[in-house]
This record gives structure tokens, C-alpha cells and sequence, in this order.
């Protein structure tokens, strides 16, 4: 069975509508999916509706990718498997919401301090009815020729303590289990390998993470070398967590 729980459509920083990613996921022969965008739950209705216009089976489970902040690091928390009409969802996700918007207009602010203006505007247009990422910022960045690519956007300006960052007032780790939690879902720490940390942070974040009562957490990521993905196997099965795997596409 193929199976990926880590994947974003155009309502976060994903490049594909809901559909589209349903296709991709046919012509991959993946065999249960799920969409996990940035903060929102918005793509599944697409892809369920999308989904039962095909012949070929795919078991769609509810995904979100939730923001936390952890000692000055931005922490990603997967929510799987969870209720995503439980009532009070809507209105946690509508702070995330507001982060991110507040996040991206200081940021932008911070751009314009260094000659670089309208971006926000620019970005929000972009973003139609999905949720503004960092991602955005970047391709406005780079398609106004303010930066030569996409990842030089990230060590010139926005990435973690660069210029243009902002520590943004998102939720604690706690509070994502919590949320995940109350709508019957898994919480599993996303790609624990990407957070530049070293390993003593790392062990200190899947002990809070267990204290927490999370579940489970990745254990593969694209290009990551099988030496790491064996580490993160292992520490999976040391602190007792669920092994979880998934693309990250966007
Ligand atoms: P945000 O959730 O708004 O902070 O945006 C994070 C997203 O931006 C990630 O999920 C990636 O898709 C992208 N991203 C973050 N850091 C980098 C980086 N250094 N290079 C390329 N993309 C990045
Ligand atoms: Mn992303
Ligand atoms: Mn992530
Ligand atoms: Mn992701």
C-alpha cells in the first residue's frame, strides 16, 4: 500500500488545486492521502467531491500542517485523521489565520524598511482564498528580480533571524495537540529532521512532544540520506512515537 500523510494544494503554498493533487496522487498509485495544508482545512472538501468522480479507490483522511512556536523555533505539528466539522475547530483555525496575516504584513513591513515595497499586497493576491506563507513572500521576492531564486529569499530576508523575519505569536506545541485532540484526530511532529537543531534540542522537543501526549512523527523527508532516516526510525521507536510518512509535496 502507498501512502502519503504530507501534502499541500494551492490553499496553503502548494502549487496544485485539490483536484489536480487527487490526480497526481492516481497517476502515483498512492493508495491513501492526505492533505495537510498550512493551518487549513479548506483543500478536503475539493478532493473528497473531486475523489468521487473516479473509479480508482484513494482513502482521503483529514490533514492539517499547524504552526507552533518552541524556544525560537517554528515547530510544525501534523494533525491526521481528525473530525474536521468538529465545532471548534473553525475558530481555532481562524487565529492561526490571523498569525499568519499579521506575520506576513510585519514582514512586509520590514521589507519596505529595506526598499522592497507592496509585496503584502502582491502576496495576498496570490494567495486568493488559501492561507499566506512564507512561500509566497518568496515568489514575489523572486519574480520582482529582488532575489536570484526562491531559497535566497529565505537566507536574504525571510528566513528564521534574517532581515525581514518575524517571531510570529503562534500557538505552543500543547495547545496543536489539544486541538487535534478535541477533534478525534493524530498528532505527529512534522519532518523533526528540518528544524536545524542540534541533537540534545532535538530529544529535549520529543520528550515535551510525548509529555504532550503526541503520537507520533515523521520519519522521512525528500532528499533526506538513509542514515537520518534510520535515526529518526530509531528515535521514533525510542520515545514510543508512531512512524509517519508523507511527501511534503507542494
Ligand atoms: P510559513 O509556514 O509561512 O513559515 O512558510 C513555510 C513554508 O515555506 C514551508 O512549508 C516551505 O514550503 C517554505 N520554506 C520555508 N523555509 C524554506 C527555505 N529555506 N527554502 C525554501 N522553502 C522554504
Ligand atoms: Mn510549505
Ligand atoms: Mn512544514
Ligand atoms: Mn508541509
Amino acid at each position: 500500500m502507498k501512502i502519503d500523510l504530507h501534502t499541500h494544494t494551492f490553499y496553503s503554498d502548494g502549487h496544485l488545486s485539490p483536484a489536480e493533487l487527487v490526480m497526481r496522487a492516481h497517476q502515483m498509485q498512492v493508495d491513501v492521502l492526505a492533505i495537510t495544508d498550512h493551518d487549513t482545512t479548506q483543500a478536503l472538501a475539493e478532493a473528497r467531491a473531486y475523489q468521487a468522480t473516479q473509479k480508482r479507490p484513494l482513502q482521503i483522511i483529514s490533514g492539517i500542517e499547524l504552526t507552533t512556536r518552541w524556544h525560537g523555533f517554528d515547530i510544525h505539528i501534523l494533525g491526521l485523521n481528525f473530525d474536521d466539522q468538529h465545532p471548534s475547530l473553525a475558530s481555532h483555525l481562524a487565529l492561526q489565520e490571523q498569525t499568519r496575516i499579521d506575520r506576513a504584513q510585519q514582514m512586509c513591513d520590514k521589507l519596505a524598511k529595506a526598499g522592497i515595497e507592496g509585496v503584502f499586497e502582491e502576496a495576498m493576491k496570490r494567495v486568493g482564498q488559501g492561507q499566506i506563507t512564507r512561500a509566497h513572500i518568496a515568489q514575489v521576492l523572486l519574480d520582482r528580480g529582488a532575489v536570484s531564486s526562491f531559497q535566497s529569499a529565505f537566507t536574504r530576508y525571510i528566513g528564521k533571524d534574517k532581515r525581514a523575519y518575524v517571531n510570529a505569536k503562534w500557538i505552543d506545541i500543547a495547545t496543536a495537540v489539544e486541538w487535534i485532540h478535541a477533534a478525534g484526530g493524530v498528532a505527529a511532529i512534522a519532518h523533526p529532521g528540518s528544524y536545524d537543531m542540534k541533537s540534545k534540542w532535538l530529544r529535549k522537543l520529543l520528550v515535551e512532544f510525548s509529555a504532550c501526549g503526541g503520537d507520533g512523527m515523521e520519519v522521512t523527508h525528500p532528499n533526506m540520506q538513509a542514515t537520518k532516516k534510520a535515526l529518526l526510525a530509531k528515535l521514533a521507536v525510542e520515545y514510543n512515537l508512531k512512524a509517519v510518512v508523507g511527501s511534503d509535496f507542494h
